[in-house]
Order: C-alpha cells, then sequence, then structure tokens
C-alpha cells in the first residue's frame, strides 16, 4: 500500500485545498469548514480512499473526512478527487494519535476503521486503532449515539479488538465473521481496496459495528 518516494506528492499535498492543513483548527468548526450543518464521518487509515469516495459519491448529504499518515498514499485519494471531484470530502494527513485534537465533543457520528495495521507485537498493542486507548480517543468526539465500524481479514487483530471494547465502555452492536456471506450485514457494503485483494484470496472478512 505505501508508494515509496511518489514524486512531487507532498508538494501537491501542501498546496491542495481538498487538505485540511491546520486541522486543530476546524476542531469544532467542521460545519464551517463544509458550509452546512450535515453530518460528519471519517475514515482513519483510509489508505488510497476508494471506500471513502465511493461512500461520500453515493451520500452528498453527509460530510467525509479521510485520514492517512503517509503522503504517497494520501497523493493517490487527491487524484481520485481530480477526475471526480466531490465537495463532500476532505483530506488530513496526520498520525491518528492526535485524533481527538481535530475533532471537538460530539462532532463525528461515525468512525470507519478498515484494514487497520495490525501491530503485531504485544508491546505495539496500543498503537492499534481497535485498542482501548484509541477508542478512549474516539469516545471524546463521537456522538451520543455514534458508533464505530471496524473489517478486517485479520482474526486475531479482530478478536483484539473485541476484547478491547469493554475496557473503553463500549459494546458491540453486529459482528460477524464472514462479512460476505452475512446477508444482513453486507447489505451496501463497500469494499475497500484491502478488502477487495483479501476477499479475492479467499479470506473472509469479519466486521464489528459497536457503540458505547
Ligand atoms: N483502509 C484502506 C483499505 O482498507 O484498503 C487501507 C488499509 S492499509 C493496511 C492501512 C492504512 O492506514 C495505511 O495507508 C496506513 O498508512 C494508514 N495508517 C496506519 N496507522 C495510521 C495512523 N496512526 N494514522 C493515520 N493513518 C494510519
Amino acid at each position: 500500500m505505501r508508494l515509496r518516494n511518489v514524486k512531487g506528492a507532498r508538494d501537491v499535498i501542501s498546496l491542495s485545498p481538498l487538505v485540511v492543513h491546520e486541522p486543530e483548527k476546524a476542531k469544532g468548526n467542521w460545519k464551517i469548514l463544509f458550509n452546512n450543518d450535515h453530518p460528519l464521518r471519517i475514515e482513519i487509515g483510509m489508505g488510497k480512499g476508494k471506500f471513502l469516495h465511493e461512500l461520500a459519491s453515493k451520500n452528498p448529504d453527509i460530510n467525509y473526512v479521510g485520514i492517512e499518515k503517509y503522503s504517497s498514499v494520501l497523493f493517490r485519494a487527491l487524484q481520485k478527487m481530480e477526475t471526480d471531484p466531490l465537495p463532500n470530502l476532505r483530506f488530513i494527513r496526520m498520525d491518528a494519535e492526535d485524533i481527538d485534537q481535530v475533532f471537538d465533543r460530539e462532532e463525528v457520528d461515525r468512525i470507519y476503521l478498515n484494514f487497520s495495521d495490525p501491530w503485531p507485537k504485544d508491546r505495539h498493542a496500543k498503537r492499534r486503532l481497535t485498542s482501548r486507548e484509541f477508542l478512549k480517543r474516539y469516545d471524546r468526539f463521537l456522538k451520543k449515539d455514534g458508533v464505530v465500524e471496524f473489517k478486517t481479514d485479520n482474526r486475531e487483530l479482530f478478536d483484539f479488538a473485541l476484547e478491547e471494547l469493554a475496557f473503553a465502555g463500549f459494546k458491540a452492536l453486529q459482528v460477524t465473521y464472514d462479512l460476505h456471506h452475512d446477508s444482513e450485514m453486507v447489505e451496501g457494503n463497500i469494499m475497500t481496496e484491502y478488502e477487495e485483494r483479501f476477499s479475492s484470496m479467499g479470506n473472509p472478512i469479519c466486521k464489528y459495528i459497536v457503540k458505547r
């Protein structure tokens, strides 16, 4: 996924009006930034942004923000916006460690985590985007009835994610270990890049939807 040394990616990103460059200043001001009061949903670790672009295109009355750590990957999401621009999609290039500096209390009504990096070593568990540490950050800006949706083909990471919920005061609303064969949960499913890749290899996809 990480496309190293995409020439000029950093320059393109630093000049792009689609990227929110000082995201801390947007905290509490996202409605002003989008110039409407539509709900706000975010994807953390968006990669090249296929999922979010498709979602935003299907839901023009919802605002979306894609968060991605690496310029080289975010650059691809910007290219997609050049060919198919959408007014309800913006991006932030940042490490999600500081995500609660960017969104205010009750500002976000849904968080998508798709095929998040597994960080397999125990000592790195708190870097996983589904760890209790991250869930506690999400708790600071997720709406009262807001949800977190997580998809992965990594069963160990999924089991870990389920175990972490109670430690941060979250509970599972829906869980599947084989999304593509779950007639209820698969309805309206938008495939991410990783989902396409891993499901074509025959890997079952796990998904949860959780709230506090
Ligand atoms: N969500 C996409 C998909 O399903 O196709 C990409 C999945 S890829 C395995 C994980 C992505 O999350 C990478 O692009 C990585 O750079 C990004 N990422 C991982 N940790 C992150 C963090 N702490 N903050 C922001 N982005 C992160």
